[in-house]
């Protein structure tokens, strides 16, 4: 059996409960330990899948195709282990199950209530991935903040669990919030008083205290939360804010997070922590060599929550080609014909986004042709991909009025379309091609150079493809399907050969990418990149030079 740790959020959303969760794990992982994380959601859709990206940030899809919250995608870029459906469960998920099981009949004419049968149904999932004997610890997070009506039942859970359970089989840990006033010059400890007592009126009470604050704690405020929080003051944890998400993990190992969970849980022998590599990685991130500069064009770019997975395989990607990688959002539905070459001047590389919809598509297309003229390097994801093909057909071919029957449903010449398993379906949720999938390499291509391999697996989520009907017109003008399912014959990389770097891929390379394990895609478009930018400055100072002579 595992042991479990529960973190629960209180004062007030967005203080990087995720970001803990992640680093307690990975500090446990590195002493040796088999640790998985899983979130429990409190809104009523089932999954993230249907959510606007503004709602909710980027929807993460695990291996086994499940639309999922973005903190997943932080539990696997620190841990370098996958995730699956099971590490995330929404109300709405619990509800269905419970719903679906009293229409079945199988609770034998009782009344179905919250408590006990949906506390019930949440408990079962808490405690299902311990169960499986893969782990030696879960760690559960409770999104949203305690107080909220919706997350009750889950706190209930946790209560039950922590009355269930032996007492060295659970840790709860409660991240919360110290705020300095500035007038006063002082933190205060008031929030997270009323914030601890909340939670322990539920009949929870946490042995561990997170404190977010922008000051440090002195030991007269930790033993004033300590006092006032029923904890001991070595278990009031103070969390800094910190330069970059991956300094977190060393920042709780100096505070003993880690030591004092394991105390908790009864562990008293283990290793020093094995984190080699992740400081390697940190010390490359901190003092980058060169910079580059990279143009994300999207429409989602006011919330940089949408392209989390993205901007996170930057820095991976960033950190091992030692450089800095500055990422400028420009938005798609501000390019045109006329503005191009100024908005996108000086960059080193564009990243042309995935999305759904018709908004801003076409100043995507005017970014694609301007990489491909101008030799600047290019990668498409998704719909970055879709757009590539789109203005390669009507600029190169010639297909004046190539488009993807997303958008234009009656297009004359369909070159993106939708997928032919995808034209039955009515259901909006999950039914997109969600998860990972194979895909062949051909021999020789910029794709092998970048794999390093002929066969390679990538996760997947969309319902429009490449018609393969047009890929021989495509080919003969020299964009070529680098990339195929082995399957189902469809086109999962495009890219032209005679350009520096120009690839597009159907599929979400980002989502794969770890601190210690980049995706390749990336590595080698930033390493492009950082070329691009090489040759341009040493281009600019022989220029300057010959004008000084
Ligand atoms: N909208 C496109 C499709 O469904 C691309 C999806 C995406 O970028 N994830 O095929």
């Amino acid at each position: 059996m595992a042991k479990y740790i529960f973190v629960t959020g209180g004062v007030t959303s967005s203080l990087g409960k995720g970001i803990i969760a992640a680093s307690l794990a990975k500090l446990l992982q590195a002493r040796g330990f088999k640790v998985t994380i899983q979130k429990f959601d409190p809104y009523i859709n089932v999954d993230p899948g249907t959510l606007n990206p503004y709602e909710h940030g980027e929807c993460y899809v695990t291996e086994d195709g499940a639309e999922t919250d973005l903190d997943l995608g932080h539990y696997e870029r620190f841990l370098n282990t996958q995730t699956s459906q099971a590490n995330n469960v929404t109300t709405g998920r619990i509800y269905q199950t419970v719903i679906n099981k009293e229409r079945a009949g199988e609770f034998l004419g009782k009344t179905v209530q919250v408590v006990p049968h949906i506390t019930d149904e949440i408990k079962r999932r808490m405690l299902l991935l311990g169960k499986e004997g893969k782990f030696d610890i879960v760690i559960t997070e409770i999104g949203g903040t305690v107080g909220d009506i919706e997350s009750l039942p889950f706190i209930e859970a946790v209560r039950q669990i922590q009355w269930e359970l032996p007492e060295d089989d659970i840790v709860v840990v409660h991240l919360t919030l110290i705020p300095y006033l500035k007038a006063a010059k002082e933190l205060k400890t008031k929030p997270t008083q009323h914030s601890v007592k909340m939670l322990s009126e539920t009949g929870v009470h946490p042995d561990i205290i997170v404190c977010r604050t922008e000051e440090p704690l002195n030991n007269d405020i930790r033993r004033k939360i300590g006092l006032f929080c029923n904890v001991k003051p070595d278990a009031v944890i103070e969390a800094m804010d910190a330069s970059t998400i991956y300094e977190v993990p060393l920042l709780m190992l100096r505070e003993k997070l880690d030591v004092i969970c394991m105390r908790k849980l009864g562990i008293s022998i283990y290793p020093e922590p094995d984190l080699e590599k992740w400081k390697g990685f940190l010390d490359k991130l901190k003092y980058p060599k060169s910079k580059v500069t990279i143009g994300l064009i999207g429409k989602y770019i006011e919330l940089q929550d949408a392209y989390k997975s993205i901007l996170e395989s930057f820095i991976h990607a960033g950190a091992i080609n030692e450089v800095k990688v500055n990422v400028v959002n420009v938005h798609s539905e501000f390019i045109t014909e006329q503005n191009v070459a100024e908005k996108l001047q000086g960059l080193d590389g564009l990243l042309v986004a995935p999305g759904f919809g018709l908004r801003g598509i076409e100043g995507k297309i005017i970014a694609v042709k301007y990489a491909r003229e101008q030799d600047v390097p290019f990668f498409g994801i998704c719909l970055g991909m879709q757009m590539a093909v789109i203005e390669y057909a009507r600029n190169v071919l010639g297909i004046k009025d190539a488009h993807s029957t997303e958008m234009e449903p009656d297009t004359a010449n369909p070159v993106i379309n939708m997928m032919e398993e995808q034209k039955k379906i009515k259901m909006m949720g999950g039914t997109m091609r969600l998860g990972t999938y194979p895909c062949e390499i051909a021999k020789g291509s910029l794709a092998e150079k970048i794999y390093n391999r002929l066969h390679i697996y990538e996760r997947h989520r969309h319902r429009y493809e490449f018609n393969n009907d047009y890929l021989e017109q495509f080919e003969a003008k020299g964009l070529k399907a680098s990339g195929i399912n082995p399957d189902t014959g469809l086109v999962e990389i495009v890219e032209i050969p005679t350009h520096p770097f120009f690839i597009g891929v159907q599929y979400h390379p980002e989502l794969k990418s770890t601190v210690e394990s980049p995706a390749p895609l990336f590595v080698s478009f930033i390493a492009a990149a950082k070329k691009y930018n090489e040759t341009k400055n040493s281009l600019i100072s022989s220029l300057l030079k010959k004008e000084t002579v």
